[in-house]
């Protein structure tokens, strides 16, 4: 009789963990897909989990049980009534459609009445659960499962009783277990994530690393706009860290930056990209539907950069910073490098012609 125990708890693990696969998958494509798409993904994997579980049920004895609840509750705790109550719908309409005499009382106690305990600790603690937590209310979502059999079975306590050990401990273990996998999932899944922005961004300013700032505008397709490359300097910046220290310089680098971003999504949302071309050195990328839009775009960041108090790190102190702009246009996104080039000429202009000021390729 212990084998078939411990093959059918085996096979109930096995769902449980096939579905901790598949929701891993999902998690790693949330940014990318729709949240309806998600939800319903979500909900999917868990139904279909925990309806295959009433076809595998663990068998002691003459009773029959699951680890149903583990998908549920963990559904609950995690994503909420959202996922959950379209989860329970699903599983425990399908449960009463197999029908038998336990049917009822299994969607009740055996579904209806853990979730809702775990929704109502979501609700009041609003985060995951520490393990200990965790322990206690997959215990309390055990113990209300079982209910049934003490007030339904005849000598319900002493069943109890017996199937207490082959029950409780399987139920505990396996939601730890899962519980381990998913924090290692995400933890995982974060760590990429992090690498990736670490990747594509500059970890001081946030803006785009002139590597992924080339990749993105050889990316751009629209031949209707015309296309431009801005080249923004700070001013006398060696002279801001001789002066404040590097912090600040640091500091100044970064409220630059929040400027530049500013100013371009406000005016032109969708086709900007911005990058740290290295040092105080800032490039943009703007396609425009004419020159007038961009010389705009442009002489409000210079005006704003001008016009804005900056601070020392600790703000006890404050002063002005300047910014010299060279821009030239670019044919089409294959030819950056030769714009990159015309606009440093004209920000070098700009430079020598007294700064604070921009400086357009001819014939653009
Ligand atoms: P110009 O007006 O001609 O551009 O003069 P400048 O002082 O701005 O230019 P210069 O090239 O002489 O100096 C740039 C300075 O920027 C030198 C370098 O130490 C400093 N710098 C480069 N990257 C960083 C950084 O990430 N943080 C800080 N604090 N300073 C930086
Ligand atoms: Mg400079
Ligand atoms: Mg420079």
């Amino acid at each position: 009789m212990m084998n078939l125990v411990i093959q059918s708890t085996l096979s109930n693990i096995a769902i449980i963990f096939f579905m901790h696969v598949c929701m891993v998958e999902i998690l790693k494509k949330e940014n990318k897909l729709k949240s309806s798409y998600v939800l319903i993904g979500r909900i999917l994997i868990v139904s279909f989990a925990v309806i295959s579980m009433f076809y595998l049920p663990v068998q002691y004895g003459e009773y029959r049980f699951d680890l149903r609840l583990i998908p549920l509750v963990f559904l609950a705790i995690r994503w909420g009534w959202k996922s959950a109550v379209p989860t329970l719908l699903i599983t425990c309409l399908w449960r009463l459609a197999l029908g038998g005499e336990g049917a009822v009382p299994g969607v009740i106690y055996g579904m209806i009445l853990p979730v809702f305990v775990a929704l109502a600790y979501q609700s009041v603690k609003k985060t995951v659960p520490q393990p200990l937590s965790l322990v206690v209310l997959f215990s309390v979502g055990w113990f209300i499962s079982d209910i049934p059999i003490i007030i339904f079975v005849p000598d319900g306590w002493s069943v109890f009783r017996e199937i207490f050990i082959v029950r409780y401990p399987s139920y505990v273990v396996t939601a730890l277990i899962l519980h381990l996998f998913i924090i290692h999932a995400e933890r995982d899944l974060m760590l990429k994530q992090k690498l990736q922005y670490y990747a594509d961004h500059d970890p001081l300013t946030g803006l785009y690393n002139i590597r992924y700032f080339q990749k993105a505008v050889r990316a751009y397709t629209d031949a209707s706009k015309r296309m431009y490359i801005v080249m923004i300097d700070i001013d006398h910046f060696k002279k801001i860290n001789d002066t404040y220290g590097h912090l600040t310089g640091d500091f100044v680098l970064k409220s630059v930056s929040n400027v530049i971003s500013e100013v371009a999504y406000a005016q032109n949302p969708n086709n900007v990209v911005i990058g740290r071309y290295g040092g105080e050195e800032f490039i943009l990328f703007l396609a425009v539907d004419d020159k007038e839009s961009m010389v705009s775009l442009v002489e409000s960041i210079r005006a704003r950069i001008e016009s804005n108090v900056f601070y020392t790190e600790k703000r006890t102190s404050s002063f002005q910073v300047t910014v010299s702009i060279g821009v030239s246009q670019m044919v089409d996104c294959q030819s950056l490098q030769k714009a990159v080039e015309r606009a440093d000429r004209c920000l070098y202009s700009s430079k020598n012609n007294g700064r604070n000021q921009t400086n357009y390729a001819e014939g653009i």
